[in-house]
């Protein structure tokens, strides 16, 4: 029997007003619910109730890493810049790590990520192939001075972490752990009964090239996705873009006066033509000085992040560079660039036999350019971010879009770390190689606010049990003797089936109890009255669909054994734990 929560002496300060500066749901309601404050922009306290929802979630994570043979460490916090200085990334990470000076004069971080600092540990020690493969992971608080911290948990300077490092001697073994630690990934998000995707991502600042992104689904996120019925996602800015540029057809190629026309909206307009019909370009210059102007479908927006895995080093040219040069702004087009210039268009434009595109002179458009006669293409690439109702690459039917929190992910890091630390281990003829490396991070403070992005109503919190701060909550609706002592008993009793219980044993009114438990959120409520005691009933609320019913004391054990025998599966976070009591 775990203990009872007695919220009489339990610090749970729930406010009723929606606090000033929060704009979302977790947020709102976390605060709302007593369970976080906010100490600092970005930095939290967790009380009582967040704490116990917060150790719930650590609780899935460490048996899943556990599960799958990963050992559990604990790293500081505080990390030497050397490591940092070693790896680069001292210099690369900018202003988002939170380095300071000790009273020697020595420079430390605190630590945002944790690849430097285990690369150092395994490198002297961690010797043979035959100790390989090892996954060692934590989890831990980190600092990352972000930007704009916002969002309470979702983006804050200081949260928890659960990251894990993997060291191999092939990319064979590192395959076997990633595909283990994905599998591990997708079962804590359904344990804390999330919806999510596993997305293709773009790897970012911690390098490497293959990695996934877990995403939950919530309007708030970030993310912008792209997946479909088939099963594939991506991350919009990372997935392949195929579209369908449409052809306005005319005879030959010709040149339209289009006074006031700069937009592609207004090009659309002017002619009266759908968006995906005209081309869109953009100047730039690649990172050796060349000048390169770029297509792509008018209903599509150029991708930063292609531009320059395309043309390396790429960036926009101003305004006066690109006057300079004799451009356009908002009438650009293939035919009649200057010399030399470079033409990258996008690959969905490669069908598309004729252009509506600017005629290089201001208030002048052409239709009908020609392509291989009128002008030509240098190269051809994945140039867009992709958008709701583009092409799935991966079975060809129509996308859909989603937003998402990413929560977690996965990455093969190769021998990026362990080459510029210089962390070998002796391979089976005595020869020394590279440590091939992953690294996998779960935002624990972020999947608890996700979790309540997904799971809230208008009235608070709707924790699955699997993580709620306790299964069900005792109200009892007055303070006189037969109904508190009504009341401990019936909270004894389902303690001792295994649940965890809370009494809100507090001098307050019964519309300030509901409304608090329906704040907190507790998943299963035990409703004890003066009436309904009288006939030797209590009522059962569940919080998930507001479903009510009375039972009588004597039956209450049976009732609650049978929900008792699916405590220990619990699919789904045990969203319909207790779904079976109200059939
Ligand atoms: P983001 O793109 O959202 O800034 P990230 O990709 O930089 O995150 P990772 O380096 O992949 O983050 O860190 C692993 C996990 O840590 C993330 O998936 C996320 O859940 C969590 N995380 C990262 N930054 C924050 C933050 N500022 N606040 C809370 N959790 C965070
Ligand atoms: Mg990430």
């Amino acid at each position: 029997m775990t203990e009872i929560l007695r919220l009489k002496n339990l610090y749970v300060p729930t406010l009723k007003e929606d606090p000033a500066d929060a704009d979302i749901a977790s947020h709102k309601l976390l605060l709302r619910a007593g369970m976080i404050r906010k100490t600092a922009s970005g930095v939290y306290t967790f009380l009582p109730l967040g704490y116990r929802v917060l150790r719930k979630v650590e609780g899935i994570i460490r048996d899943e890493m556990d599960a799958i043979g990963a050992q559990e460490i604990m790293m500081p916090a505080l990390q030497p810049a050397e490591l940092w200085h070693e790896s680069g990334r001292w210099d690369d990470y900018g202003p988002e790590l939170m380095r300071l000076t000790d009273r020697h004069q020595h420079g430390f971080c605190l630590g945002p990520t944790h690849e430097e600092l285990i690369t150092s540990l395994v490198r002297d020690e961690l010797r043979s192939y035959k100790q390989l493969p090892v996954s060692l992971y934590q989890i831990q608080v980190k600092f990352r001075d972000e930007i704009r911290p916002r969002f309470g948990l979702l983006r804050s300077r200081e949260f928890i972490m659960k990251d894990a490092y993997s060291f191999h001697d092939s990319q064979e073994s590192l395959q076997e752990t990633y595909d283990d630690m994905s599998g591990a990934y997708g079962r804590i998000c359904d344990r804390c009964a999330l919806t999510w995707r596993a997305v293709e991502a773009d790897s970012g600042q911690i390098g490497g090239s293959v990695t996934t992104e877990f995403m939950a689904l919530a309007e708030s996120g970030e993310a912008e996705l792209v997946h479909c019925k088939c099963g594939y996602a991506a991350d919009a800015e990372a997935a392949e873009c195929i579209c369908h540029a449409t052809l306005h057809r005319v005879e030959k190629m010709e040149k339209i006066s289009t006074p006031g026309v700069h937009t592609i909206d207004e090009l659309a307009a002017f002619l009266d033509i759908p968006a995906s019909s005209t081309v869109k370009a953009l100047s730039g210059m690649s990172g050796d000085d060349e000048l390169v102007v770029l297509f792509v479908p008018g209903n599509h927006e150029l991708n930063d992040i292609k531009a320059d895995r395309a043309i390396p080093g790429f960036r926009f040219l101003t305004d006066d560079e690109m006057i300079s040069f004799g451009l356009h702004k908002g009438s650009m087009g293939p035919v009649g660039l200057p010399e030399g210039a470079r033409i990258v268009a996008d690959r969905n434009l490669r069908g598309v036999p004729q252009w509506v595109v600017g005629a290089n002179e201001d208030g002048y458009h052409y239709v009908g350019a020609q392509l291989g006669i009128d002008f030509q293409v240098d190269e051809w690439a994945d140039l867009c971010t992709t958008v709701p109702g583009d092409t799935c690459p991966e079975c060809g039917c129509a996308l859909e879009g989603a937003r998402g929190i990413e929560v977690s992910q996965v990455f093969q890091l190769g021998d990026k770390y362990s080459r510029t630390m210089n962390a070998t281990y002796l391979d089976k003829d005595g020869k020394e190689q590279y440590f091939i490396m992953g690294c996998y991070g779960v935002g624990v403070t972020r999947t608890l606010a996700a979790v309540v992005e997904q799971h809230f109503d208008e009235d608070g919190i709707i924790w699955p049990p699997s993580v709620a701060p306790a299964h069900v909550c005792v109200l009892p609706l007055s303070a006189d003797d037969t109904v508190m002592n009504a009341a401990n008993d019936v909270a004894a009793k389902i303690s001792r089936m295994g649940f965890e219980v809370a009494i809100d044993d507090r001098d307050e009114r019964a519309g300030v109890k509901f409304a608090d438990a329906d704040l907190i959120g507790w998943p299963l409520q035990v409703i004890v009255g003066k009436r309904g005691l009288e006939a030797g009933k209590v009522e059962l609320k569940r919080r998930r669909t507001g479903e009510r019913r009375e039972v009588s004391l004597d039956y209450l054990d049976e009732v609650m054994t049978f929900v008792t025998r699916k405590m220990k599966a619990m699919p789904q976070g045990g969203t319909n734990l207790f779904a079976s009591l109200f059939e």
